[in-house]
């Protein structure tokens, strides 16, 4: 007796939506997660402390849920898919390189992988351009949900730092959340006190 493979496959692994966990017929995002998505989308770019800043969605519903998943079960398929879509905004800055935001290693090793990098490095694909993981934490920072608002200034003024001097390239500093945008100015600040020409932001959603 002969088992066609992929019945076999979708046995031992049946396809599930990695946003909702639901069977999945076909395609890589249900119809239903698929739905939402499209509706959380937006299409502009927005400026935070003067640095423009792209996203895909807006932070709610099935996209906080896709992305707490990706966070904490690893789900590189959808960083990846929203990655690509991601890459179709930033091609018309031509950038010369992708910097990820790091993530504080304590909270690599709790997760077990930085979706932040993972999307920086798809970015860096899709686009043709270098991956520079030049930016480091120089300090503890607490997690900037859990603090009010004028302490999330203190928590991560100065706390990032650039590994080498860039020579005023255009870079697009990655991130999966922008919220208040007080991370990020940080750490586009820190690129632009390394030589970098130009930082313009990239998350897969905006708070
Ligand atoms: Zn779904």
């Amino acid at each position: 007796m002969r088992l066609p493979l992929r019945e076999v496959l979708d046995f031992l692994f049946p396809p599930i939506c990695p946003v909702c966990e639901g069977r999945l017929a076909s395609g890589k995002v249900c119809d239903v997660c698929w739905g939402e998505l499209l509706r959380s989308q937006v299409f502009e770019p927005k400026q935070y402390f003067g640095f423009k800043v792209y996203s895909l969605f807006r932070y709610r519903g099935r996209v906080r849920e896709a992305i707490e998943r990706m966070k904490y079960g690893g789900m590189r398929v959808l960083a990846e898919l929203f990655a690509e879509a991601l890459s179709e905004y930033l091609r018309v800055e031509a950038p010369d390189a992708i910097v990820p935001l790091p993530l504080h290693p304590a909270r690599i090793r709790e997760r077990g992988f930085s979706q932040t990098r993972v999307i920086a490095e798809a970015l860096g694909r899709e686009l043709g351009i270098p991956v520079k993981r030049v930016i480091y934490r120089r300090r503890y920072t607490r997690p900037q949900a859990l603090l009010k608002a004028e302490e999330r200034i203190t928590n991560v003024k100065g706390a990032f730092a650039c590994l080498e001097t860039l020579n005023g390239e255009k870079v697009v500093l990655v991130d999966d959340v922008i919220t208040t945008g007080n991370t990020f100015y940080q750490a586009a600040s820190a690129l632009l006190d390394a030589g970098a020409g130009e930082v313009v932001g990239a998350t897969l959603a905006r708070g």
